[in-house]
């Protein structure tokens, strides 16, 4: 599959619009998801150009799921949540809305979860949501 370099994590990783940043480093780049399917939903993307899963190096899914642990460790002591979900969508079947790789870190569960990429949350909210989160480092 080839790569969209218009997507708009691609955009985000330019620096073409705007992310509210919980973690950054040469590979990886955490940010809070602006439909929030519950506070302090953050999403981790890889900087390699890859669709899906099945695009990514082996070198960068290792990376990815390490930054992934790291980022949910933090989410999970800055709001002091008490379980953590991840989740991570390949291809529009499996319902995957923007096509570059990311993994989704959501305090509590799915089940009663709001769904998916559907009500945008103020600002500030998520502002505040990435300052407790970024203490959680
Ligand atoms: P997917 O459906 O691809 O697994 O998830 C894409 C996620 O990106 C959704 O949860 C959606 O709310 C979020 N999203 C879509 N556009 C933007 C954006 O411009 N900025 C941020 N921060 N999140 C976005």
């Amino acid at each position: 599959m080839s790569y969209d370099n218009n997507n708009i994590f691609a955009k985000i990783l330019r620096g073409e619009i705007p992310c509210i940043k919980v973690y950054e480093d040469e590979q990886t780049l955490a940010f809070m998801d602006i439909m929030p399917q519950a506070d302090g939903h953050t999403l981790v993307i890889p900087k390699e150009a890859a669709e899906t899963i099945h695009d990514l190096s082996d070198e960068g899914a290792a990376n990815l799921i390490k930054k992934v642990k790291m980022v949910a460790a933090a989410v999970k002591k800055g709001l002091s949540a008490d379980g953590i979900t991840l989740f991570q969508l390949n291809g529009e079947q499996a319902g995957q809305t923007v096509p570059h790789i990311h993994f989704h870190i959501l305090p509590g569960s799915y089940l009663t979860a709001k769904a998916h990429s559907s009500v945008s949350a103020e600002h500030a909210r998520l502002e505040a949501m990435a300052e407790k989160i970024r203490s959680g480092f």
